[in-house]
């Protein structure tokens, strides 16, 4: 208020704490004298959640499995009615009814907050507008309903998540209804059920929580990272090292309290009260509706709807306005959280060098409400040019968030293709088609209950290069397993390895009502694949480009190894490199044992690099190479006497294949884009270590890219690589050119065609 009085400028110098020592202390003997810790009191965060199908994109940021949920249906009506308000449901066309979104929610809730333990999270079923109901049926309703909704979920999982015994239905408009207190009990028995509950926490979070709502009801927000440390260490028990404070964020985060995002950039700002977040989402992203009476709101709606575009100068304009104003401050952060959760992404964008330039609007592909009207697949040629892969989800259906966050991952790396009489840029709802080169298109196609992905080719699928798809499919199903993770990870297991919760099957060529072929029965396949239902034959082989097939080298009379002369050189760093790929620790240290190396020599190496197993076994390696100067023939014997696979890995490492790159040197001699990074960055797949050592660079490197990734994306991963690549020929004074590329795509064991294919349009 001082501030409004004398005009002072929203910029805050100094912090002060309201939690000091003394306070806290006074507190803290207050809450002794009315003796409260034996109370027990215990705060709950509530969150109503909006029901509006736009907001599916946005409330798995919010759900927990520290939650207890509560789901409120209209008691008046039965399970079967429509419901009133028409809104899109996933695998739900025409009428709606309390049953499908029933199923809807709770099929979201389980997916996205499992891992908590079995049965967890809990599920409260309320009934409203007992009012609505003449008092002599309210009984009978109550026990139709109840059953009704045992009923459909009997024999399932999820009837173990609900909590339906006590029958709730209440008139919620009367706050005396003696049913509302029961509500009260329910969710503090629950609470106690809790796995969570009772689990000890450090009291030193006690008074940044107690700060943080302190801010919070001073209607502050949001706070930067510097204002989070200098309120750290001030606390008066005890202040947090700079990691504990991750930790404590990050589990605060976990909670729902607050939103606290540990990416670059990200990682600056702390949300104290993450209604701010959703407000500012719902600002952009929300139902029609709420757009109401609002020119500039309802035209940018209208864009978003069809094309599912947004201009960054409309989101700037809504949010001048006086309602929204308070996003304008943090405008830059609010924004990049979006783009982080793929709400809103960047497209790519190239000027005339082919270097990335923002462009002035983003996609929103969450609100895009069209569908494909255009004759792209019922072309009578697409079942000849086309190959599919589909991804199926253990669990039962694909939450529409997952959908709409998998195509704006895909919108994030690939350009969409515009086709068509309009030349329209082809994005619908749940999917949209990109360019991958000038002959190629990947479709993307999110069903409730499986995805498509296909490659159509301009002339024939037969046209499709080989390894092609896999590297794209490897890529795009670890990005599936992030984006489907990303929330469940916080939870109690704290397990981040990933469980494949997606299936890979091979789609056939139709788009109608397409039919699958499992991998089991692939590899039972003779030759061929004739679909059921529309009599497609798909070759073995074409199938087979969807699955990387390690190259088997075929070893013979006149293989490396055999040759008396190449084993007698010594090895170079580029081999050791390799060869630390191909053996493990173990065997790594076994060889070294066998060259002579000292046990202490290795225990002291592992000391240093256990983190890193690649570049421990690269250092061992390098090491014996230094002390003992072997050949190929030293490391021979010693795999051999040791028996370590078989001597042939050896042959494995010197293989290069040189690449006839003079029939278009002009070409090859080019130096590599930013546009061509984005464009080969997919193409390298789960070969990101192997690509990095055969562009030169050493296992150092490899630790310091992914150190910067605290995500697994392979497209991000890839690129890093690439953009680090060159800086390092920077540094060493090497010109980097396409050839370099060429010639580790062909090392890693790809197709060298798919660089020359992928870069003919820019010749
Ligand atoms: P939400 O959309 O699920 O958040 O529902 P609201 O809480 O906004 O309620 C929607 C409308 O239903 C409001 O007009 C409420 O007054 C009304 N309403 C909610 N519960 C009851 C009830 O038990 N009885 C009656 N008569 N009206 C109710
Ligand atoms: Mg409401």
């Amino acid at each position: 208020m001082l501030k409004k009085f004398f005009g002072i400028e929203r910029h805050v110098k100094e912090v002060k704490v309201f939690w000091t020592k003394e306070n806290f202390l006074k507190e803290s003997l207050k809450v002794e004298r009315m003796k409260l810790h034996q109370k027990k009191i215990v705060p709950v965060i509530i969150w109503d959640f909006g029901g509006q199908d736009i907001f599916y994109s946005t409330h798995q940021t919010f759900l927990t499995y520290r939650a207890i949920y509560l789901i409120v249906l209209n008691g008046s009506r039965t399970l079967d009615d429509p419901c009133p308000l028409e809104q899109y449901l996933p695998g739900k066309s025409g009428h709606k009814t309390a049953r499908d979104y029933l199923k809807f929610w709770i099929n979201t809730i389980v997916t996205y907050c499992k891992g908590s333990g079995a049965g967890f999270p809990k599920i409260i079923i309320v009934l409203t507008h007992k009012d609505k109901v003449k008092a002599v049926d309210v009984e009978l309703k109550r026990q139709q309903l109840f059953l009704d909704i045992e009923k459909m979920f009997s024999g399932s999982t999820l009837l173990s998540h609900l909590v339906i015994k006590d029958q709730i239905f209440v008139n919620a408009k009367n706050a005396r209804d003696p049913e509302m207190a029961k509500i009260k009990k329910i969710i503090t028995e629950q609470a106690f059920q809790q796995p969570t509950w009772g689990q000890e926490l450090p009291r030193c979070f006690i008074p940044l929580e107690v700060e943080f709502d302190s801010l919070v009801s001073r209607n502050i927000p949001l706070i930067t990272m510097e204002h989070m440390r200098k309120i750290n260490s001030l606390q008066p028990v005890r202040p947090l090292t700079e990691d504990e404070m991750k930790v404590f964020l990050t589990f605060q985060h976990s909670i729902g309290r607050i939103l606290y995002f540990e990416e670059s950039k990200l990682d600056t700002y702390i949300i104290l009260a993450p209604t701010h977040l959703i407000d500012a989402f719902k600002s952009i992203v929300t139902d029609r509706r709420f757009c109401a009476g609002d020119r500039l709101r309802q035209e940018s709606w209208d864009l978003m709807s069809t094309k599912g575009v947004i201009g960054k100068k409309s989101i700037e304009d809504i949010w001048k306005e006086k309602k929204y104003k308070k996003f304008q401050d943090h405008k830059e952060y609010l924004l990049g959280v979006m783009t982080h959760l793929d709400i809103l992404v960047e497209p790519k964008r190239y000027d005339r060098a082919h270097s990335r330039i923002t462009s002035d609007f983003y996609y929103v592909a969450s609100m895009v409400r069209t569908s494909d009207t255009t004759d792209y697949l019922r072309s009578s040629t697409f079942g000849q040019r086309n190959i599919g892969i589909a991804l199926c989800p253990s669990s039962s259906l694909i939450p529409p968030a997952l959908s709409f966050r998998f195509i704006g991952y895909c919108l994030s790396m690939f350009a969409l293709k515009s086709y068509g009489q309009k030349n329209e840029e082809m994005l619908f709802h749940r999917s949209a088609v990109f360019n991958i080169d000038p002959c190629l298109d990947m479709l993307v196609n999110c069903d409730d209950e499986i995805i498509i992905i296909r490659l159509v080719h301009a002339e024939n699928r037969t046209l499709i290069i080989r390894d092609l798809p896999s590297s794209i499919i490897e890529c795009l199903a670890v990005a599936l397993e992030k984006i489907s993770q990303l929330y469940v990870k916080t939870s109690s297991k704290g397990d981040h390895a990933s469980t494949g919760s997606f299936r890979h099957a091979f789609c056939c060529s139709s788009s109608d009502n397409p039919c699958l072929l499992q991998i089991t029965q692939f590899q039972e396949l003779d030759n061929s694949w004739i679909c059921p239902k529309h009599r497609i034959e798909h070759t073995k082989d074409m199938l087979s480009s969807w699955i990387v097939e390690k190259e088997d080298i075929k070893c013979g009379l006149a293989c490396p190894v055999t040759d008396e002369e190449f084993l007698e050189q010594i090895p170079a760093d580029i081999h050791l490199l390799r060869l630390s790929m191909q053996y493990t620790v173990n065997e790594t240290k076994e060889l070294a044992n066998h060259l002579g190396m000292q046990y202490s020599t290795w225990e002291r190496l592992y000391m240093t690099f256990s983190e890193e197993p690649e570049r421990l076994n690269f250092e061992t390696l390098r090491k014996c190479l230094d002390v003992y100067n072997i050949t190929f023939n030293d490391i021979r014997k010693a795999a051999e006497s040791a028996s370590i696979q078989n001597p042939h890995t050896i042959c494995k490492v010197v293989r290069e294949k040189l690449i006839d790159f003079d029939h278009e040197p002009e070409k090859w001699d080019m130096e590599p884009t930013e546009e061509h990074f984005d464009r080969l960055a997919p193409l390298v797949g789960n070969n990101s270590l192997a690509f990095l050592v055969e562009l030169g660079m050493e296992f150092q490197t490899w630790e310091q890219i992914r150190f910067k990734q605290s995500e697994r994306d392979l497209v991000k991963l890839n690129r890093d690589i690439l953009q680090e690549w060159k800086t390092f020929c920077n540094i060493n004074i090497i010109r980097p050119s396409l050839r370099h590329i060429g010639q580790a795509f062909n090392n890693i064991g790809k197709n060298i065609k798919i660089v020359e294919h992928l870069l003919a349009d820019f010749f």
